[in-house]
């Protein structure tokens, strides 16, 4: 049993608005669901991704209006780490973040930086057979588009003390001291620690709140099984109508869920459609006309990529 890689990185934003310009309108991605907080439907929670939806490429964001600006610290995910096919895209990203107001800087393995809410992240060129997973940008072209997540950073002081449940329970293989793989048979990634820096982090704007790895179907109820064997403390599965879900923080305090592969953004529109309204969860139906009135003022996602 190996998970597949990432399914979804969720990160908290003060300005969904901006959110919107920033993930579907500079970096290109679709926004592939727009939806609210199944604990708070006054606010959104906005899923952006490739072209399908797929899982590997779903970064999603919970709607606080106005939240003040978290901090990584120690026991958080500080960058997300994606694909890109190769040196041109680097200096493809490099112009076109410059040209929205976006400073970015090499680093020796790629091209880092931040979106408006200070939410790291880092395109990197990697020799893989995964999949690229791209959406379609009227002003990016296919080859230079990002191709889904590679791996995620976080801070911790103590990689030691994951290791058993990353390697026993996780089946996470080591890459190094504090690295570690994971690969299915569609797809994989990396979780990597970063010593923290001296400041507690907090959670806010522009901070990770979890990481989501992939199951598929079968599968899931057994990855519980393990995570409760190796100490982890799961939730039970909870149905996020895209998809089904455990939870679990990991000893160095990330929260980790495992979300299956299905089924899908597609469950309650078509797949040409995806985004382009609200979708709610069947019990919040009733509150749509109130929901569509309270509810922030968004771009068009689409039209934000032609602006
Ligand atoms: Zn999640």
């Amino acid at each position: 049993m190996r998970l597949e890689g990432l399914h979804h990185i969720t990160a908290i934003t003060g300005d969904a608005p901006g959110n919107v310009e920033f993930y579907a309108g500079v970096l290109g991605l679709r926004m592939v669901k727009k939806t609210v907080n199944q604990d708070d439907p006054t606010v959104y929670h906005l899923f952006y991704a490739d072209e399908r939806g797929d899982p590997g490429s779903d970064i999603t964001f919970f709607e606080y209006p106005g939240a003040a600006r978290g901090r990584a610290g120690a026991g958080m995910v500080h960058r997300v780490v994606w694909r890109v096919s190769g040196e041109e895209a680097l200096s493809f990203w490099e112009q076109r973040l410059h040209a929205h107001g976006t400073d970015s800087h090499r680093s020796t393995e790629g091209l880092q930086f931040s979106d408006p809410e200070g939410l790291g992240h880092e395109l990197r060129v990697v020799e893989t057979t995964d999949d690229p997973l791209t959406a379609e940008h009227p002003d990016i072209p296919e080859g230079m588009a990002l191709q889904g997540f590679d791996g995620v950073r976080a801070y911790t002081s103590d990689p030691v003390a994951s290791r058993a449940l990353l390697e026993e329970a996780l089946h996470f293989e080591p890459a190094s001291q504090s690295t570690w793989e994971v690969h299915g048979e569609r797809r994989g990634a990396f979780y990597a620690y970063d010593a923290p820096p001296a400041r507690t982090g907090l959670q806010g704007a522009g901070s990770v709140h979890h990481v989501a790895w992939s199951s598929t179907m079968d599968e899931h109820a057994a990855w519980r099984d393990r995570v409760a064997q190796g100490g982890g403390r799961p939730t039970e599965i909870i149905d996020r109508f895209y998809f089904r879900s455990i939870y679990f923080r990991e000893p160095s305090g990330v929260l980790f869920e495992i979300a299956t592969m299905g089924p899908g953004f597609d469950a309650d529109e078509p797949i040409e459609h995806l985004g382009e309204g609200l979708s709610l969860p069947p019990n919040y139906e009733q509150y749509r006309d109130k929901l569509e009135k309270t509810l922030t003022r968004l771009p068009n996602p689409r039209s934000a990529a032609r602006a």
